[in-house]
């Protein structure tokens, strides 16, 4: 059984892919700060540990083969947008100690999750954009904060490659979503967002809608994603690596489609004094086809009807629970 290491295992795709590894096989030490908010983890060994510090990093990269490495502080863009120091000082500390304990304990291969914030936002300007290919990173002028310290990571691994041979794997999301990922408290994406409010929401009602609707994404379904990132691991590919659907929606399209899955007329209001992040980001899947020999399947749709059931299924929980907890 190959040991392995998944930091931010108590997170949205850190939980997904140690239950992904766990069923293939593999034994899987998951560490975060916090547990799994929605189930418990399936990891054989589940260490609580602060990965700022050196020690920590040392103890969770002891006796295994390869990590993988998602932990970070972040969120969605209301969230990023408004924790800039926190992020770049969490996720500077976390990512340095961590590279270095892999390689202090001898690990085989280290497999860093960037993100698609690390493209210039000079290319993001459009919401009809390129898709964005990896070589379009540079000249560098990233998301200031996140995407900076997501850039620098990046360059850390290429480095430690370079210097010490250690097998580095980077690949760079564009917009996970699916179930048992954070829905409400401000650092959920739009998807699971706007989910949540169409739950709330009854036939025929209005709801808030950051932007103008227009901006666009692309959205990848989680269990995609982790297949994704297991591939890349196992590939000889060391240069970043773009993971993510490369088909585009506007916000407003977004919004249509959960509004038809649950059933109910939704309008929208816009609202212009939110950020709306960049105005356009697609993923361009060439390199992803050509180094993996596979893509993203899952339809936004189909991701999206498993995520509205589990969104509407604990909010129904929820009000269920303050129903009892006010003797209704
Ligand atoms: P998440 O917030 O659900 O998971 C990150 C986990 O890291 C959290 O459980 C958090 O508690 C943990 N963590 C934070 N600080 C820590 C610390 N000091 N020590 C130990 N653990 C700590 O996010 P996610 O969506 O699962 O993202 C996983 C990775 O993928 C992150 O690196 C993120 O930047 C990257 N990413 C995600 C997306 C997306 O759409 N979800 C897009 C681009 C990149």
């Amino acid at each position: 059984m190959m040991r392995v290491l998944v930091t931010g295992a108590g997170g949205f795709i850190g939980h997904h892919l140690t239950s992904y590894l766990v069923d293939r096989g593999y034994w899987v030490r998951g560490v975060d700060i916090k547990a799994p908010e929605f189930e418990p983890s399936r990891a054989h060994e589940f260490l609580t540990l602060d990965l700022r510090q050196h020690q920590e990093c040392l103890r969770a990269t002891r006796g295994v083969a390869e990590v993988y490495s998602l932990a970070a502080n972040m969120g969605g863009i209301g969230y990023i947008g408004t924790h800039r120091a926190e992020i770049m000082r969490d996720n500077t500390l976390i990512n340095t100690h961590m590279i270095e304990a892999a390689r202090l304990n001898d690990v085989c291969r280290y497999l860093y999750t960037s993100s698609a914030c690390v493209y210039p936002m000079y290319r993001q300007t459009d919401a009809d954009l390129e898709p964005l290919r990896e070589e379009d990173a540079y000249p560098a002028d990233p998301e200031d904060g996140y995407g900076w310290e997501k850039l620098f990571a990046e360059r850390m691994c290429r480095h430690y490659t370079e210097d010490f041979g250690l097998e580095t794997r980077v690949v760079r999301f564009h917009n996970v979503f699916g179930p048992l990922g954070t829905y409400d408290g401000g650092r959920e994406k739009s998807p699971a967002a706007i989910c949540r409010k169409v739950a709330l929401a009854a036939d025929g009602d209005t709801i808030e809608v950051w932007g103008d609707g227009r901006q666009t994404r692309s959205y990848c379904y989680v269990d995609d994603c982790v297949e994704g990132i297991h591939r890349l691991m196992r590939s000889n590919h060391r240069e970043p690596l773009n993971l993510g659907q490369d088909r585009m929606v506007t916000i407003d399209e977004l919004v249509d489609l959960v509004a038809a899955i649950a059933g109910k007329r939704i309008a929208k209001r816009h609202d212009l004094f939110r950020p709306q992040g960049v105005r356009g980001r697609n993923s361009n899947n060439e390199r992803l086809r050509a180094v993996l020999g596979w893509e993203p399947v899952i339809s936004l749709e189909a991701g999206l009807r498993r995520t509205y059931a589990w969104i509407a299924g604990q909010l129904l929980a929820a009000d269920a629970v303050l129903a009892t907890a006010q003797g209704f």
